[in-house]
């Protein structure tokens, strides 16, 4: 069984939107309680009643506030408990020694709160609409971007920076999942094309896009900072500035989930350069021949804006792999784009321009980066013995032919 979590845009009326808000603010009352309860009056409570404060003891309680308070009874029960069951996991960590101690929730930043799987229908509507039934609030609608597999073990609605969405746990059957795939495929990442591929394709971001965003963010941050504290100026200002940053990295998230999918069905074994150590400034260079105005300070922008991607570009590939059967394979990234993949050469001659490898031992000429990928390739599937035992090629014999 693996579990995936498929997220949604919400489309609520504005009735329904002041309805989540309230749910929200609800949920993150009784996790706030529940919170103060748990680091002000742990000692208090094991003097009363004998034992530490559990998950049930919390709810039990939220039984009795619920009977005294009309605006706590009338949030759904489940997304309170959700809350308590939250906090309970989160102090468990906590003790665990893997988590800082909980924090308090706060408005504008967990508006969020969580529905069982069997609380809640849902229905296609058309091409790109689906709706979601959930409890006290009724149908809303959603964007349906993609189909619904397995079964919905949890309904998580939350705020972002772009507005409410929808989102559902989902556990499915892992036999459905397909047979590794026996080919293997070296990605090289870089500045002008994004993914270079050793089958010769490539994938780019959408840069022109991006780079708009950035300016417009960087236009919007100066404008944030001239706005007095604690005004409405300064408020709205600060939500357009998370819309524009939520936007642009809304448009990665999409290139790395598409990209990563097609490369985890296509191949059984992926192997990139280790991401600690990539090395990004090769490719930064600008053209040899045209080194051009602004070449540098672009580049190094594409670069800034593209190393918000990769970590995650190399997560979605690692769970979508492992979901398939495949493996993720790294290596460090030492002469990748130097080194001629047709005879083995190495020397920073061979790389003529941006996009052009020509080597000068063997005459060998490709796409700069396929060349690099189809290394990078070699460098993860080669067995350790053969590439002692295996003499490169040499010049003569690669020209003649
Ligand atoms: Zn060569």
């Amino acid at each position: 069984m693996i579990y995936r979590g498929l997220r949604y845009r919400l489309d609520p009326t504005a009735d329904q939107a002041r309805q989540f808000a309230r749910f929200a603010g609800v949920v993150r009352l009784v996790f706030n309680l529940a919170l103060e309860q748990r680091r002000d009056h742990w000692r208090t409570f094991r003097q009363v009643e004998g034992r530490p404060i559990s998950f049930a003891a919390q709810c039990r309680e939220l039984t009795l506030l619920r009977r005294e308070y009309d605006f706590i009874r009338e949030v759904t029960n489940t997304c309170q408990q959700q809350a308590l069951r939250d906090l309970d996991a989160a102090f468990a960590a906590f003790f665990a020694g893997r988590a800082r101690h909980p924090n308090p929730r706060r408005r504008g930043i967990n508006d969020s709160f969580r529905f069982h799987g069997r609380e809640i229908g849902v229905e296609r509507l058309n091409r790109n609409w689906g709706r979601v039934r959930l409890p006290k609030i009724g149908w809303v609608r959603f964007r349906w971007t993609r189909a619904i597999e397995g079964k919905i073990k949890n309904v998580t609605i939350s705020r972002d920076a772009l507005g409410w969405h929808v989102s559902f746990d989902c556990a499915i059957e892992e036999a459905a999942m397909s047979l590794p795939r026996p080919e293997a495929v070296g990605i090289d990442r870089g500045v002008t094309r994004t993914l270079a591929l050793s089958d010769g394709t490539f994938a780019d971001m959408p840069m022109e896009r991006l780079r708009l965003l950035d300016r417009r963010a960087r236009k919007q941050a100066r404008t944030l900072a001239r706005c007095k504290r604690g005004s409405n100026r300064r408020l709205k200002a600060r939500e357009r500035l998370a819309a524009t940053k939520a936007k642009a990295a809304r448009i990665r998230k999409y290139f790395n989930h598409v990209q990563s999918r097609q490369i985890a069905d296509a191949y059984g074994t992926v192997v990139v350069e280790d991401l600690a150590t990539a090395n990004m400034t090769r490719s930064a260079r600008g053209t040899a021949e045209q080194p051009g105005r602004n070449v540098r300070a672009k580049a190094g922008l594409n670069r800034a804006i593209l190393e918000q991607g990769w970590r995650q570009f190399a997560t979605f590939l690692s769970y979508k792999l492992e979901a398939n059967g495949g493996t993720l394979v790294s290596i460090p990234p030492a002469y990748t784009s130097q080194t001629c993949s047709a005879c083995g050469s190495i020397s920073k001659h061979h790389r003529k321009s941006q996009a052009v490898f020509s080597c000068a031992d063997c005459c060998h000429a490709a796409n700069a980066d396929t060349n690099a990928a189809i290394n990078i390739l070699r460098a993860g599937t080669r067995p350790a013995v053969r590439e002692s035992v295996a003499a490169p090629l040499t010049r003569e014999s690669r020209c003649a032919a």
